[in-house]
């Protein structure tokens, strides 16, 4: 139970949390990796910790479907609909991107799990028509907004951040700073509210994989929208509404690399590094952005050598079956291709 709101189960338990020896040997750093892209359903990823309080809310207030937007590969849909077949309720998604042209990634596994996915030129509109559609067919709909980022989904990384401090807990990892993505910001104003409630110093630094607001000025827009987000958490809760001082927000907006989920050369060689040196796949969209800002930060100094680091690898492996980064993926890696007789 966390401000009052409960969950139902989907992880049973904490993720791991494991250093990764080799990249730490390479780099002089020690790089702790926590692992919620091993969450068990459909593949997993950060949105089912979201997922655990909405879908119990959605439950006590009867509801009998799903229904939620994003890009048309979205992975907060992909496991929206997985969440809703674990609990017995019908799933939809509603994206404002045109059809890509394939069905691949995510779309694939949204199909494969019953949940249709809708293609409209305006989601504002295209949401009411669906939600009506749907409650005239008799359905009680339980409407999640982009991302689960939302008062009560940003509760699934409040946990996250305890079972972190636990984790930590008489380990050198203490006070190691931790490196996350921002997206729709519910992971990362979920972590940093419980860190704070566990009276934790470490640092919390959010990578943004998409420009907030006007070019040059993505920093400002995106502390004013996580501003504006914490308030709406403290209005919620009855919390006290404090004006969050924006330099609590530690963010980077320097790893974007042309735009949300756009195929990046930098991207792509730290994923091939960290998947040649680890076996764990990152993702072009989100986390491989995230990985190159920390590789930068330890190039700078702005992450010493001999400190203790954590990286949240949040998921998003179906994310490398799109079209348009696999052909990029697939340019590359031809040389590793063999045939006839060996
Ligand atoms: C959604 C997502 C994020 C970002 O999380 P937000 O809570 O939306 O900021 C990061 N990584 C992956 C793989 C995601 O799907």
């Amino acid at each position: 139970m966390l401000y009052g709101y409960d969950k139902v189960d989907i992880l049973h338990g904490p993720t791991p949390l494991e250093k990764l020896e080799n990249v730490s040997r390479d780099l002089g750093v020690n790089i702790y990796i926590k692992r919620d892209d091993i969450t068990p359903l459909a593949a997993g990823g950060n949105k089912l910790r979201k997922l655990e309080y909405l879908v119990r809310d959605a439950l006590n207030k009867g509801a009998t479907m799903l229904i939620t937007e994003g890009g048309a590969q979205t992975n907060h849909g992909r496991l929206t609909a997985a969440a809703a077949a674990k609990f017995s309720l019908k799933s939809a998604i509603i994206t404002q991107d045109k059809y890509p042209g394939e069905i691949s990634a995510n779309l694939l596994l949204d199909g494969m799990m019953g949940c249709p996915v809708y293609f409209t030129r305006d989601l504002a509109k295209g949401r009411d028509a669906l939600i009506k559609k749907y409650s005239a067919a008799g359905e009680k709909v339980y409407y999640i907004l982009m991302g689960g980022s939302n008062e009560i989904g940003m509760l699934g990384y409040v946990e996250c951040a305890h079972e972190i401090e636990k984790q930590a807990k008489g380990t050198d990892l203490k006070d190691a700073p931790v490196y996350v993505t921002i997206g729709s910001m519910g992971t990362y104003m979920g972590l940093l509210i419980g860190f704070r409630d566990s009276g934790s110093k470490r640092r919390l630094k959010g990578v943004s994989v998409l420009p907030y607001g006007t070019a040059g000025k993505e920093a400002d827009s995106l502390r004013r929208a996580l501003a504006d987000y914490y308030k709406r958490i403290c209005a919620f809760y009855g919390a006290e509404v404090r004006e969050p001082d924006p330099k609590v927000f530690d963010i980077d907006t320097a790893h974007i690399y042309g735009g949300y989920n756009k195929p990046s050369d930098t991207v792509r060689r730290a994923i091939y590094y960290l998947a040649g040196r680890e076996g764990i796949i990152l993702d072009p969209c989100y986390t491989g952005k995230t990985f190159c800002a920390l590789l930068d930060d330890i190039r700078t100094g702005a992450v010493p050598k001999g400190s203790n680091v954590i990286f949240i690898h949040t998921g998003g492996l179906p994310g490398i079956y799109t079209g348009h980064h696999r052909t990029e993926f697939e340019k590359e890696l031809m040389p590793y291709m063999r045939s006839g007789e060996v």
